[in-house]
Order: C-alpha cells, then structure tokens, then sequence
C-alpha cells in the first residue's frame, strides 16, 4: 500500500510546469489503441505552432516541448519547428512511434537541436510487421530503435508504452530490457489504458444536450474488463525488481487517494541495478534545478550521473541503501569500481478515471496540457473540446435514465 508521506509531491502548476504539449498534426501513420486522437484538420501551419510555442513560453514556463501529435515526424515542417523551439533556451522532445525514423532524418533533427525522443513502442499499435507479437517480442523493436539512437549520440531516449489488462504482467519484461539497456535508454513510462464505453455510459455537454459517445476514439462499445492502477504497475515492478521505488507523484484533480503519476529513478551499471533515488533526491533535483534554472525539470539530458548520484546519501535513506549495495557489489567485484553508473527514470500514468457522479478524476498540475483556441486544456481530453465545445460529463446509463424529470 502506497503512503503519499514516502513520496514528494512534485511542485508543477498550470503556469510553472516544465512541459509543454504542443501538438502539431492529428494525422498519424499507424492505428494505436487507445489513442486520444483522431484526425479531424491535419496539420498545423507552422505559424499558428510558433505561436503556441510563445504562448506555452509566456504562460507555462516550460522546460522542454513535448512535440506530439497525431505523428509529429510526417509534419513537413518538424525541422524548422524544432529549431525554432530550440532557439528559445528549452528542449525539443518529440513523441513518435519511430515508424518514418531513419539515421539519416535522425541526423537532421539532431543538428536542429532536438534533445531526445519519447518513444510509444506497445503490442495494441497494429504495426503491420508486429502483429500478433508480445510485449516481450516488441523488446526487438525497442532494441532497433535504440541502438538507431545511441549510433547517432547526443539525443535522450524514453520509451512508453500503454498497459492494458492483458498486457500488465509483462511489464516485467519491459522493465528487464530496459535495464539492459540503461546506457541506451533514459526512461521507460506505462501509461495504463482507460476507455468510456457506449454500452455503460451517457454522456451530456456543458449545456446538458446528449452527445454521440462514439465519436470519441477513446470510446468502444463495451469493456468488462480491470482497468490497471498505477499502483498495480509499481507493485509489479517492485515486486520483480525489489531495488526499485518511486520518489515523486501527482494526485488526482478529485480523488484525494489517486496515483495519477508515479516517477521514479534507478540507479545502477550495465551490470547490476543498486536501487532508486529517494523523495529527498527527487526533490532536491527540482527545487535545484529551478533556482538554477528558473524551470522545474521533467528530463534529464544524459543517463550517465556516476558517483556524484550518492552524494545524496547524508539526506536521502532510499540512495543509502544503493550505495552500500554498490559498495558491496565493487568488494565482490573490484573490476566494476570503473563502470559507469546511471540513472533510469520509470513514470507511470494513471490516465483519467470516470467517477460515479459524471466527473473525471484528472491528473492534479496535469503536466501534458495543451493550447486549443487561446486555452489550456488537458490533451488526453482534447477531442471533447473539438467535438463538443468542452468536456463531456458522463453518466452510468441506468443513473440517467432513472433521474428524475426537473
Ligand atoms: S490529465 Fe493530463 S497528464 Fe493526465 S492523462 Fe490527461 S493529459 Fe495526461
């Protein structure tokens, strides 16, 4: 059982959140399940992004831009855009599927100051090549796509991937990889999937007129099954790989015991993990960087700390106990004094949960906010505003059809 007490709140708001979300096109090249998007007006002008980039610039002051879509890498004008975000002192992040990657396009948006990538690799993508594959199988994906990455040098690297219920006890798997390839790969995020569907739900818009359910992407027509928790997610990491913990969370915008997001660092060499960073660590690391900085941080450039990972240890009893593992570890191996030591992020991502009562419990600072007509809205809930003019608020059908008459 999480207590929120062993975890640091991370200090993110509306207007000092170090992401951005800006999103470029809803055009995509394959067909994920449980994407929130859907293609309605393709993509942006150039223009009208470089004044969503001013705007996240004056009103959020972000630290880095995640650079989404629909698939940003068939947006024509992806150099030019990430450049001009680069000119502005923060971070172009693309968010792909990796799909239209190659070492040669990879080279370009390096040179126009692209930071790194988050990488959505999951087996409910439909890639023609991948189907029928397991997480575990889509591991060689992710080693593709890494090694790409790591040839090309200088770009972080995050891969995500949506946990459905199916998918959740191979979580393992992914984690496993990932530690394999912790000089590679700087973070692995699990967003865990949700869904309204039109079998259970009614749903009314802000002058309560009946809306068509369906037309959202993010509906089906019926789900029986467990939606994942993130705390599920971390107790099957943890109880696979006992070194890990997390150290900073955000709540959720109504519930007062959700785990909307869940971050995490392990610390470890190419050969063995040591444990995690602790809340004190986590903490520090925002509270400094922002008095460096001015900007709260989300991503680390490079994995590569070293030892100055323990200076925490005085402060921080979770980075305690993985130095001493570390030290054990060298006296049984004095060879790995030298190895490197990193760190490897995990976040996990409880997306939005429908209440009884119509509400949806969002997450609380919500990091991934976008721009729709002059408006922060949250991203995963977009489409409401596009379809219907704001968010929808749904009903279990039987509660409103039951309701009575005013
Ligand atoms: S509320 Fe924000 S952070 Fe949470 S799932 Fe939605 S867009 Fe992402």
């Amino acid at each position: 059982m999480l207590e929120k007490r062993d975890y640091y709140r991370l200090p993110w708001s509306m207007n000092d959140n170090p992401i951005a979300w800006l999103e470029v096109t809803d055009i995509c090249n394959i067909h994920c399940e449980g994407c929130y998007r859907q293609y309605m007006t393709g993509h942006k002008s150039l223009e009208q992004l470089k004044e969503e980039v001013l705007f996240f610039m004056k009103w959020r002051n972000p630290d880095n831009f995640s650079i989404a879509g629909g698939e940003p890498l068939i947006y024509p004008q992806i150099l030019d855009l990430v450049a001009f975000i680069a000119q502005q002192g923060v971070k172009p992040v693309i968010l792909t599927n990796g799909v239209a990657l190659t070492p040669e396009f990879l080279h370009e948006l390096k040179k126009a100051g692209l930071a790194g990538f988050t990488m959505h690799v999951d087996s409910h993508q439909g890639r023609p090549e991948w189907k029928n594959k397991n997480e575990k199988e889509h591991n060689e994906l992710r080693q593709q796509i890494a090694d790409m990455v790591a040839a090309e040098g200088g770009l972080f690297l995050i891969f995500n991937s949506t946990v459905y219920p199916d998918t959740f006890h191979e979580i393992p798997e992914v984690v496993r990889w990932g530690q394999a390839n912790i000089d590679k790969v700087q973070g692995l995020v699990f967003i865990t999937y949700r869904t309204a569907t039109t079998e259970d739900n009614i749903a009314t818009d802000t002058n309560d007129q009946e809306v068509d359910l369906s037309k959202l992407s993010y509906t089906r027509e019926s789900f029986h099954e467990h939606f994942v928790t993130g705390p599920e997610v971390h107790d099957i990491i943890q109880k696979n790989f006992p070194e890990y913990e997390a150290s900073g969370y955000l709540g959720g915008s109504v519930r007062h015991d959700s785990y909307k997001w869940l971050i995490g660092a392990m610390v470890g060499s190419k050969k063995q993990m040591y444990g995690s960073v602790g809340k004190k660590t986590m903490e520090f690391a925002q509270i400094g960087h922002h008095l460096q900085k001015g900007r709260y941080m989300a991503y680390m450039t490079s994995g590569k700390i070293g030892q100055k990972v323990f200076w925490m240890s005085h402060w921080d009893k979770t980075i305690r106990q993985a130095r001493k593992i570390r030290r054990m570890d060298v006296l049984r191996h004095p060879g790995r004094l030298f190895d490197g030591i990193y760190v490897q992020s995990i976040g996990i991502i409880q997306a939005p949960d429908i209440l009884p009562d119509g509400r949806a419990d969002m997450c609380d600072s919500c990091p991934d906010i976008t721009i729709y007509e002059g408006k922060f809205v949250n991203s995963c809930r977009l489409d409401e505003y596009r379809l219907f003019g704001g968010f929808v608020s749904m009903l279990e059908k039987e509660k409103k059809e039951t309701e009575p008459e005013p």
